[in-house]
């Protein structure tokens, strides 16, 4: 499988380079691997919408439906999946700009407390359609952090909607806990959970717990591997705890002596 393997025959500097050569001759094979797999995903992941819509486009064009009640749900679906489309090539785009590291952070002086409670108000239409009691705690004295409001935005929003996709009744809200020098942020839902063999790989690209559940919710996998590279870039820590039929929590800790962006993700 290896294409390049040299023979360690001695153990004095040239046994050593050619262990050297062996070592990088597998990260590449890895790199590849997983370059491969991540193509493969990508084309998976558009050739089923585009076959919808296909599908359905051509269903419209040869009039193959009986009512205009049913002509109206195919081009809902057409709608869908070029959304879903959309979506997936605004996530790949984002994902892209981040892993060559040219995502330029705009740091300032934000409200964080101010900042989750709007971005709690923006998906309380979609708890409200699930009927889900949503909440914004704030405990501590709030204090003002240095960071990119937009990309911390981002992340809450991305972890809220999850929230409210993932949970089908109870609650949905963010706890906020200030402490003099950091902050933690913890997303909470009271959903369908993640079962404990599966978190470890959670934050990876394409990831699903449950592929046909997680494209019914229209989610393209590649929402939480953003928000663990954004929060890394951000200069914090995300964890994940989360009990199947209990419900999930994604927790945030941002250290506020530290700068954002000083170390790479
Ligand atoms: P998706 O776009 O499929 O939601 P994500 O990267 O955002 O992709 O999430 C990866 C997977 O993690 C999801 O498919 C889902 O199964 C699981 N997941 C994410 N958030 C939650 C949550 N709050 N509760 C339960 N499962 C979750």
């Amino acid at each position: 499988e290896l294409e390049t393997r040299v023979d360690i025959g001695s153990r004095d500097e040239i046994g050593a380079l050619a262990g050297a050569i062996n070592d990088l001759a597998v990260d590449l094979q890895r790199y590849r691997d997983t370059r491969q797999e991540f193509f493969a995903n990508i084309s998976h992941e558009l050739r089923t919408p585009i076959t919808y819509l296909e599908g359905y486009a051509n269903v419209v064009k040869e009039r193959l439906y009986a009512t205009e009640e049913e002509k109206d749900r195919y081009l809902d679906i057409i709608y869908m999946e070029a959304r879903r489309i959309q979506h997936l090539v605004d996530d790949l785009f984002e994902l892209a700009k981040m892993e060559e590291g040219k995502i330029t952070l705009s740091p300032e002086w934000i409200n964080l407390a101010e900042l989750v409670e709007q971005a709690v108000e923006k998906v309380r239409l979609k708890a409200e359609d699930k009927n889900l009691e949503l909440y914004c705690t704030v405990e501590g004295t709030p204090h003002r952090m240095y960071t990119d409001g937009a990309r911390m935005e981002q992340i809450v929003l991305n972890l809220l909607e999850n929230a409210i996709r993932y949970t089908e009744r109870g609650t949905v809200g963010v706890l906020l806990s200030f402490q003099s020098a950091s902050v933690k942020l913890a997303v909470q839902d009271t959903g369908i959970g993640i079962p404990e063999a599966e978190l470890p790989f959670i934050f990876e690209r394409f990831y699903r717990v449950e592929k046909s559940r997680s494209r019914m919710h229209g989610g393209t996998g590649l929402g939480l591997s953003i928000v663990h590279k954004l929060a890394g870039l951000l200069g914090g820590k995300i964890t994940v705890a989360s009990r199947p039929g209990e419900g999930t929590c994604f927790e945030l800790y941002f250290d506020l002596r530290r700068k954002p962006g000083e170390d790479r993700v």
